[in-house]
């Protein structure tokens, strides 16, 4: 990256420091501009961040990216993280799921919502044979020329009921934690639409995948295989990242943005953030006022809607529209010997119809190495979702009741867990439903007429860690287009 020069260079400011924040940064600054990055946490990573003590090793959030699409990958190797890289164990690239109270592998090569074996579908104990015979139906389904559909309208018509209860919901919803009948495939897993355009059926498209090997896995859904961690721990990556910005001059100020305002530059109006910032190289703001020849907003949408209300009241609208959904994970770690379960296994999906009080556990010690100390395992149970808000209002004791007593009952854990967290994530969760493609279109649009301006991050085009990456350089590439010199 160019060093910027002070006294000339253009000025940007990028409001929030999650994984879209800090790759916006990195555009701005390798273009010369003079960058500073605003966080009401103090710190980089949003909801990104590991915490390590007494030798366990727990991600309050994501605990994985997807390798099979460049940006993440990118990321880490540029940073010189690559020798922290670290895929999925070999022994836990599979789920189980729940199945009238018995756990199941999901069936080998069932991608999502793609039976791509049909040989591992008759074998398997989770379908019936009607659902079966339903699934080995689906290459005869007529495709549908609708624009968009539900998860839960698209599952059923192709696969029949039955896969889509006790296979689809259960993956999709571990992945989302959305109301399948409200979650839009066009935005969501837009894959698989156009497999079925393509190739009249999700079978036929497997076939032609495999055998091309397109590179559909990108955002195909869980494949472990394809995806990886860091050795120490995921918030590794926004911890070198902000090191490396702030290297090469980018400035990281630790306040909340409260408005931005535009005269003839932008003028960001900054509060004091609660909570002193920890060790991180995140400043306090020696000024209320930031001014910039433009401005990055990576914030989740409604807080992005606030900011922008006054330059734009159709692009705030359009903003707080966007839902979110809450979520709890749990944390709980056993001595090995208390588990009766092997565990081998990337964790466990449970499907609505189970009537569960919990959405599914991540095997967190199988997947990865080094997450418990020795003789010990670690899982993540997760509560809450749009289809069930309240379990992730609950107060501490009756979450870690509800979790412990599930993996009792599912898993065959005795005994008090040796750890036990509670990690909560309120409206974490962006909810693509129908006609969220329609939305981010006319958001696009609204985005244009304010010239220098950029808006990127979950709420838009894509959840996972490498799309909000690309969200991040996409919206610093907009604000570059348009700003006025
Ligand atoms: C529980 C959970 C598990 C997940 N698991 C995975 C996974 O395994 N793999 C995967 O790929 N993805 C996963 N995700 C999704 C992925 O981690 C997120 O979508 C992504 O990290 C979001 O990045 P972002 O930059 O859009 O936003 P965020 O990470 O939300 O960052 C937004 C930033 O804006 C700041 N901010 C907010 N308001 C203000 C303000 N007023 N002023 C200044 N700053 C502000 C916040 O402090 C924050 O740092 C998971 C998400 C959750 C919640």
């Amino acid at each position: 990256m160019p060093s910027p020069d002070p006294s000339h260079a253009p000025r940007c400011v990028v409001i929030g420091a999650g994984l879209s924040g800090l790759a916006a940064a990195e555009l701005m600054a390798s273009e010369g501009w003079q960058t500073t990055i605003v966080d009401a946490a103090g710190r980089g990573g949003g909801v990104v961040e590991t915490v390590r003590h007494d030798g366990w090793l727990v991600e309050r959030s994501a605990d994985n990216f997807l390798t099979t699409r460049p940006e993440a990958l990118d990321t880490v190797r540029r940073l010189g993280l690559d020798a922290e890289i670290l895929p999925v164990q070999a022994s836990a690239r599979r789920a189980l799921v729940l199945g009238r109270g018995r756990l199941h592998a999901v069936p080998a090569g069932f991608r999502l919502m793609v039976p791509g074996r049909l040989s591992s579908i008759l074998k398997s104990s989770l379908l019936t044979p009607a659902g079966k015979l339903r699934v080995m139906l689906e290459r005869f389904v007529p495709t549908s020329t609708a624009a968009d559909e539900s998860l839960e309208s698209f599952a059923v018509r192709r696969l029949g009921r039955e896969a889509f209860e006790r296979l689809v919901q259960p993956l999709v919803s571990g992945i989302w934690t959305a109301d399948p009948a409200r979650l839009s495939m066009a935005a969501a897993l837009p894959d698989f639409l156009a497999m079925e355009k393509r190739s009249g059926s999700l079978q036929a498209g497997e076939k032609t995948r495999l055998l091309t090997a397109s590179g559909m896995e990108g955002t195909a859904g869980a494949r472990y295989g394809n995806f990886a961690t860091l050795t120490s721990g995921l918030d590794t990556l926004p911890t070198r990242w902000c090191q490396a910005l702030r290297s090469s001059g980018v400035h990281q100020l630790h306040a909340r943005v409260t408005a931005v305002q535009r005269t003839d530059r932008f003028r960001i109006v900054l509060a004091p953030a609660q909570g002193p910032a920890a060790d991180t190289g995140f400043e306090s703001p020696s000024a209320s006022v930031l001014e910039a020849d433009a401005v990055i907003l990576t914030t989740p949408a409604p807080r992005a809607a606030a900011m922008i209300r006054g330059i734009s009241q159709p692009l705030a609208d359009e903003l707080a529209g966007i839902d979110y959904a809450g979520s709890a994970v749990v944390c709980l770690g056993y001595p090995r010997a208390a588990v009766a379960h092997p565990l081998d296994a990337a964790g466990l999906v449970i499907p609505r119809q189970e009537r569960r009080k919990i959405l599914a556990v991540s095997f967190s010690s199988s997947k990865f190495p080094r997450r418990a100390p020795a003789g010990s395992v670690l899982m993540r149970v997760f509560l809450g979702g749009a289809l069930d808000p309240e379990a992730a209002t609950l107060d501490d004791a009756t979450l870690i009741k509800r979790a412990t007593n599930e993996v009792a009952e599912l898993l065959g854990a005795t005994g008090s867990p040796t750890l036990t967290r509670i990690e909560r994530w309120e409206a974490a969760m962006p909810q693509y439903h129908l006609g969220h493609l329609g939305r981010v279109g006319r958001i696009k649009t609204l985005v244009e007429t304010i010239p220098g301006c950029g808006l990127a991050g979950a709420g838009l085009e894509g959840v996972g860690i490498p799309q909000v990456i690309a969200s991040g350089q996409a919206a610093a590439r907009q604000a570059l287009q348009t700003v006025e010199h």
